[in-house]
């Protein structure tokens, strides 16, 4: 593709572009253009090789070591936008560091000149002591320090090299210029101290008082001058009343000023007068800044306070003190010590309190509960003590916890009277039901034994076994007295297990009752039928001979395949097979009765379905 049309090969690059899928930046642009066109891509790498090297000349300097190394990783991520900033940290550093080196050396040097050099007015002793004052106001801050003894500097050198009565003091500041302006200090409301680096110690003192001891001009120009600084002086009056006597004072001694060394004693004081002043300012500073945090520490504890109104009163008295005398920066911080100490006192009672407190309230709980467990007791009182439950741990206020728990005790008075009734009612009922239960018992004894003298089979309605020992000494007694004959049969129904399992056992129950009725209706009012066992059934037929009984107990067979036993509507045959017994004389009811019973396993024996007569 070499040498072909560049419009060509640009086209060609956009389709490229868009083929794979690359966004249109220059780079890729550029790389594409250079792949189709065949020639070599050419980078301009002069201003970012510049860029390496002025990275390794950081990393060799030890206060930029930290830069070079963030430079490197740009440059290696080709983050152009924040490489420049990060040299525009490191380029006002570098500058500033060698300007200030260098601007100290200069200063210094001029400094230690100028305390040499003889000045006006100005002795050497005069500037260590200037240079002191700067020294110890400023050193804290480098920069201001060095701006302060620039101007100190300048000050000096500015003056004429004779004897003056004027004295330079660095940094006037701008108002103490003006004559009848007071200084900033005076005007200043006392929230908005003037920053000390505004105050010169020596300031009033520098208004350019100038004394000349023959011109006649100058000698009114000081009079006018010293009567300004006076009334500026009186002016301090109304901002600092407890200064009085010391300005008044300092004013007359102002406006009679004679000599020179009058003036320079004047200096002296109006030097500690402003010094005063100002420190009164700090401390009126100071006063307000605990006030204001006294202030805060009540406005803080009111929240806890609101409970304990005695605390209250209390704290807002000494507030009052504080505030009713003079105030006094001392005063305000003992105050403010035996606040905090109190505030911490109230505190750790609060927090017994607290828990007395909750001691109580988890000993009336328990109270509670306890009633609510030992005392019989009704929806309503349940009802009553989760009331109170709930009011107890919603109380926080011993005032409201003594009053519930006189209100506990009321109810708990009323409730324990009414629990007291309602417990003898139910002891009342409980008796009652006791006797009930013994009653109850009794009767059931009572049925029992009732019921054990019933001769009847329940299911059957034939006569049981005691009505079959009471019906056979009966007729066995008659027949002993008449010598009739007194036959017994033992019947046995036929594969009754199997009627059962397969009909179910109330099936077998209803074709018992069945055969029962069957054999009933057939035979003579005179015979008994009872029910011997399960179902096996003794039939005792008096005044017959042992033929006839056979008979007899063969028609009751023929008479069970005339009425069936029906079941869902299937006629089910119920057979027997029996065993006949003629009763000897005197014979016990057991013995006939085996003998019956021999000979029905004989039937059962044959076949079923038969009767056996007994030997
Ligand atoms: P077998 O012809 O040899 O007498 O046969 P069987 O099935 O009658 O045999 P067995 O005499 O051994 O069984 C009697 C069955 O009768 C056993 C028992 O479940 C049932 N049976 C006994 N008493 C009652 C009762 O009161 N009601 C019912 N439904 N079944 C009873
Ligand atoms: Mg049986
Ligand atoms: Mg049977």
């Amino acid at each position: 593709m070499n040498n072909q049309n560049p419009s060509e090969v640009a086209r060609e690059t956009l389709k490229m572009l868009a083929q794979r899928r690359l966004l249109p930046t220059p780079d890729n642009y550029a790389k594409i253009f250079a792949e189709i066109s065949g020639t070599p891509l050419t980078e301009n790498k002069g201003a970012e090789n510049v860029l390496r090297n002025v990275v390794e000349h950081l990393l060799q300097t030890d206060k930029a070591t930290a830069t070079g190394l963030a430079l490197k990783k740009m440059l290696s991520e080709e983050n152009w936008g924040l490489c420049f900033k990060e040299i525009e940290k490191v380029l006002p550093k570098i500058r500033k560091d060698g300007a200030t080196e260098q601007s100290w050396s200069a200063l210094i040097r001029d400094l230690l000149r100028q305390i040499d050099l003889p000045h006006k007015g100005l002795t050497t002793s005069r500037k260590k002591e200037s240079l002191e004052t700067v020294l110890a106001r400023f050193s804290s801050n480098p920069e201001v320090l060095f701006e302060k003894l620039g101007n100190l500097v300048r000050s000096w050198s500015e003056s004429p090299a004779t004897d003056s009565l004027v004295e330079h003091i660095p940094d006037l500041p701008k108002s103490a210029d003006t004559p009848g302006a007071p200084p900033a200090t005076q005007t200043a409301p006392i929230t908005e101290t003037a920053p000390v680096t505004q105050i010169a110690p020596d300031a009033p003192a520098s208004a350019s008082v100038s004394v000349a001891k023959t011109d006649e001009n100058a000698a009114e120009m000081l009079s006018k001058l010293a009567e300004l600084l006076a009334q500026t002086l009186e002016s301090t009056l109304s901002a600092q009343p407890e200064l009085t006597d010391e300005v008044r004072t300092l004013a007359s001694q102002i406006r009679t000023v004679k000599s020179h060394d009058h003036v320079t004693d004047i200096a002296k004081n109006l030097r500690h007068f402003w010094l005063k002043v100002e420190l009164r300012g700090g401390d009126k500073t100071k006063i307000q800044e605990g006030l204001v945090r006294l202030l805060r520490l009540l406005v803080e504890n009111v929240g806890e306070m609101v409970e304990d109104e005695e605390w209250l009163h209390g704290q807002i008295d000494t507030l009052h003190e504080i505030i009713s005398k003079p105030l006094d920066k001392l005063i305000i911080a003992d105050a403010e010590r035996s606040l905090r100490e109190a505030i911490i006192k109230q505190g750790l009672l609060k927090k017994s309190l607290t828990d007395a407190k909750s001691t109580l309230k988890s000993l009336m709980t328990t109270f509670i509960d306890r009633l609510g467990t030992i005392t019989v007791t009704t929806g309503d009182y349940h009802q009553k003590i989760e009331g109170y439950s709930q009011k107890i741990a919603q109380s926080n206020n011993l005032h409201d916890l003594g009053h519930l728990l006189e209100d506990i005790m009321q109810d708990t008075r009323v409730i324990q009277a009414s629990a007291q009734r309602s417990h003898e009612e139910l002891l009342d009922s409980r008796r009652q039901v006791e006797i009930a239960e013994a009653k109850i018992t009794s009767l059931e004894k009572e049925l029992s034994q009732v019921s054990e003298m019933v001769h009847q089979d329940q299911l059957t309605g034939a006569l049981n076994r005691r009505g079959l020992d009471a019906a056979f000494d009966r007729e066995a007694k008659r027949v002993d007295r008449s010598h009739d004959p007194m036959c017994v049969a033992l019947l046995d129904i036929d594969n009754f297990k199997r009627l059962n399992d397969t009909m179910g056992h109330q099936v077998g129950d209803q074709a018992l009752v069945h055969l029962c009725n069957v054999i009933k209706e057939a035979l003579r009012p005179s015979d008994s039928v009872a029910r011997y066992g399960g179902e096996e059934f003794v039939l005792i037929l008096p005044d017959i001979e042992l033929d006839e009984a056979a008979n007899t107990v063969e028609r009751l067979q023929r008479e069970l395949t005339r009425q069936f036993f029906m079941h869902e509507n299937d006629r089910v045959l119920v057979t027997f097979s029996a065993g006949v017994a003629q009763r000897a004389d005197e014979e016990p009811q057991e013995e006939v009765i085996a003998r019956a019973d021999k000979a029905m396993y004989q039937a059962k024996n044959t076949g079923k379905n038969r009767v056996v007569i007994a030997k």
